[in-house]
């Protein structure tokens, strides 16, 4: 029988994470070699943010550089890791009756994605599938999706939320590189307690009093809703990995479900400085 596969939600941050080695992308490293082998990837990433719901369903996903004003050797980055079309359709049959395209050629693997699994699996020979964030639903609609996906755990896939739970590029603080806000700690706080014990639930911190400055667009915060709608389907809360914020309002909190046992890095608050990207740089 094959072996439950523990589903992540990683805090990316910067677009430099993917050259740089810190206390966090060690976390990721860590995670790659102690997580059993997966038959596929199925990323939803932050940076995939359209007014439908999409896999990418090609057998070579390019690698797509999504930003701008960072070194030429992130613009050189890539993560030639397979695409899996038959995990595409998968995807497409377990969300019925929500309809999901099946992206040919228009999508790839962008940074929210290979930014991290350039840590977690850098040999890029895992297959790869990303799925896109509906803007147009609202949370439960992603919270449900997350749900019917969690089956895919049983099938050797391992599904993986990149996004950051606090994400205000307005409000970064270059003074505060290696800390948060007290609203970004706040918030971020709220939304552990919340993973832990009623993942289902996690909608609710839209009535969190730091929500409007914590998620002042929803795209990097919404990946969290899947890994609380795996969460919920297994039965079981969602663990932090490592904890922490930088640049004064960017979480870097990661989360695992079924992580416990595998040999996974806990973490607590306080993580090394993530970054050293000057403040013109956009688009983490
Ligand atoms: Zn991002």
């Amino acid at each position: 029988m094959m072996q439950t596969i523990p589903s992540l939600f990683i805090g990316h941050g910067s677009p430099m994470n993917t050259l740089e080695t810190n206390a966090y992308t060690s976390v990721w490293q860590k995670l790659g070699k102690a997580l059993p082998r997966p038959r596929g990837i199925l990323v939803v990433s932050a940076h995939w943010f359209i007014g439908a719901t999409a896999v990418t369903a090609m057998a070579r996903p390019r690698t797509i550089h999504d930003f701008y004003g960072f070194p030429q050797e992130l613009f050189a980055f890539q993560y030639p890791a397979p695409g899996m079309p038959e995990l595409a359709e998968e995807v497409a049959e377990l969300a019925k009756p929500v309809w999901v395209g099946l992206d040919h050629d228009q999508w790839g693997l962008d940074h929210g994605t290979w930014s991290v699994l350039a840590h977690l699996y850098p040999a890029a020979d895992v297959p790869v599938v990303q799925l896109s964030l509906n803007s147009l639903k609202p949370f439960d609609y992603h919270i449900d999706l997350g749900r019917r996906l969690a089956t895919l755990r049983e099938r050797g896939v391992l599904i993986l939320g990149s996004g950051d739970v606090v994400h205000n590029l307005a409000r970064l603080n270059w003074r505060n590189r290696e800390g948060g806000e007290d609203w970004a700690h706040r918030f971020d706080d709220a939304a552990a307690e919340l993973m832990a014990d009623r993942p289902g639930d996690i909608a609710k911190l839209q009535e969190h009093p730091d929500y409007r400055l914590s998620v002042p667009t929803p795209d990097h915060f919404l990946p969290l809703l899947y890994l609380a709608g795996i969460a919920e389907a297994s039965g079981t809360g969602a663990s932090p990995l490592v904890r922490g914020c930088s640049l004064g309002s960017v979480s870097m909190t990661c989360y695992g479900v079924g992580t416990e046992g595998n040999g996974c890095a806990r973490g607590g608050a306080g993580a090394e400085v993530p970054s050293d990207v000057p403040p013109d740089q956009t688009n983490l």
